[in-house]
């Protein structure tokens, strides 16, 4: 069946308008029928779309990018920065028209008042959600979405991810199976109204703890006779999660793991999906741009951006446009978020393009994500290597027997690498992560590995990684 653009366009920026905003809230006992059924009509456009054509996706984003541009011109900070760009946002003809706005970044827009962001009255405002990071990996931020666009079109790029890994999504939706593992602000979430939030003591501050183990055997049974249950959380909430499990004794059996927040690389992956049973995906989204991209289900590291709402694009240091192929930073442009419009924004994130077709056949344009920007190994030849690559030798076949870990560069020669390992650890361990970062790196880095009790967290969080201070 063939939508034209203009069609997908009018349901996508529309429908979901016929949820009042009452009927959006996180918390309420029952799912209205009226929610689940938008939330429906949704998903299952998605499931068309990700085969559109380039140019009927390049039609789609053009009408949608031009409400974004309408909306942002009437805020006092882009109208602004389209004066002294000399950008003039109704003449606007084709995507690449868009080169013209200079990129911005995180700094831009915090030192701006939030209000001058927004094309409503922020200030009590029932009819929008404000989502924000607590600004341990650098500046906090804040952004602001309307519900309908947050709960109903975000969910629904969610529910596309599941039903693309075969996971049997409509089967009492309305129960809320989605458990979120130490998830803040779940109320905040895209999924909160379909989703739980479960604090199950698991995280290192707390994992000698026996104290919760009546608690932690309850929720896993409600766990376990909840269908189909779909658990969602970061990568290192994940991992902590099993060395918990095996602790208390007890196992769990999701129908699906969504992992966030985290590269995850091919040997973590395979250990989660053994341990569990089931499959593994991964969603990638940030605070400012919700919804960003879902792992292709048969390559790792490789994203098929949520492209009906974003355009993607890859710029050098100086916010120059690269080839396909040429890693760099990435930037997003955001056409579902009418409140408080996102355009060409430097996320903070690294990846490349890709070329050419899928094997899956979707058409969704994808790119490789290779991690933060400040989550890099610098040699002494300039080369930079993304830490996560240091992971995986690291883990490699070792994920019960560390504890935690953190990666320092201390050199660009060396690395000093502490380990809290638990009482399987032994000498060869510490040898093998030596010689695998000498091979890995050609000799060009080494490795000390420190065995400590504990890992200072750095601020609120713990870091596995602490880059080389120039
Ligand atoms: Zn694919």
């Amino acid at each position: 069946m063939f939508i034209p653009a203009f069609i997908i366009q009018r349901i996508l920026d529309n429908f979901k308008r016929l949820v009042p905003a009452s009927g959006l809230r996180y918390g309420s006992p029952k799912i209205s029928r009226l929610y689940l059924g938008v939330l429906k009509t949704y998903t299952e456009l998605f499931l068309h779309t990700q085969y559109i054509s380039p140019g009927d996706l390049e039609k789609l984003q053009l009408l949608r990018l031009k409400n974004a541009l309408y909306a942002a011109s009437k805020t006092k900070w882009w109208s602004k920065r389209f004066n002294d760009a000399g950008f003039d946002a109704e003449k606007v003809r084709s995507i690449s028209e868009l080169k013209a706005l200079p990129v911005i970044e995180k700094a831009d827009v915090v030192s701006a008042e939030f209000q001058d962001l927004s094309t409503e009255s922020i200030k009590g405002n029932q009819r929008i959600v404000i989502r924000g990071t607590s600004g341990t990996n650098g500046m906090p931020v804040r952004w602001a979405l309307d519900k309908p666009t947050h709960f109903i079109e975000c969910a629904a790029y969610h529910l596309r991810n599941l039903l693309v890994f075969g996971v049997p999504i409509w089967k009492d939706l309305a129960r809320k199976p989605i458990f979120m593992i130490n998830h803040y602000n779940v109320e905040f979430h895209h999924l909160g109204l379909l989703a739980r939030d479960i604090r199950l003591q698991i995280d290192h501050k707390s994992d000698n703890s026996k104290k919760f183990l009546g608690e932690r055997t309850r929720l896993y049974q409600e766990m376990n006779s909840s269908e189909p249950f779909i658990m969602f959380g970061a990568t290192t909430n994940l991992w902590y999660f099993i060395k918990k499990l095996i602790e208390d004794g007890c196992h769990i059996r999701p129908a699906h793991i969504i992992s966030t927040g985290y590269v995850l690389d091919k040997g973590l992956r395979t250990f989660f999906e053994e341990f569990f049973g089931c499959r593994v995906s991964s969603f990638y989204g940030s605070q400012e741009v919700p919804a960003i991209a879902f792992r292709c289900p048969q390559e790792d590291n490789v994203f098929h951006l949520n492209a009906e709402h974003l355009i993607l694009e890859i710029v050098d240091e100086e916010g120059q446009p690269l080839p396909i192929g040429k890693m760099g930073y990435i930037v997003l442009t955001c056409l579902s978020n009418l409140v408080m419009p996102v355009l060409r924004y430097r996320l903070g994130d690294m990846g490349r393009m890709l070329d050419g077709s899928c094997d899956c056949g979707r058409t969704l344009p994808r790119f490789e994500l290779i991690g933060r920007d400040y989550e890099f190994i610098r040699l002494k030849d300039g080369e930079k290597i993304p830490s996560y690559l240091l992971y995986t030798i690291i883990m490699q076949d070792r994920f019960l027997k560390i504890y935690q870990y953190q990666i320092r560069q201390v050199a660009e020669d060396m690395l000093h690498i502490y380990i809290s390992p638990n009482k399987t650890w032994s000498k060869e361990d510490e040898l093998g992560i030596k010689m695998s970062v000498q091979k890995a790196f050609r000799g060009k880095l080494s490795a000390k590995v420190i065995i400590v009790d504990k890992i200072p967290a750095i601020g609120r969080k713990h870091k596995s990684f602490v880059p080389l201070v120039e």
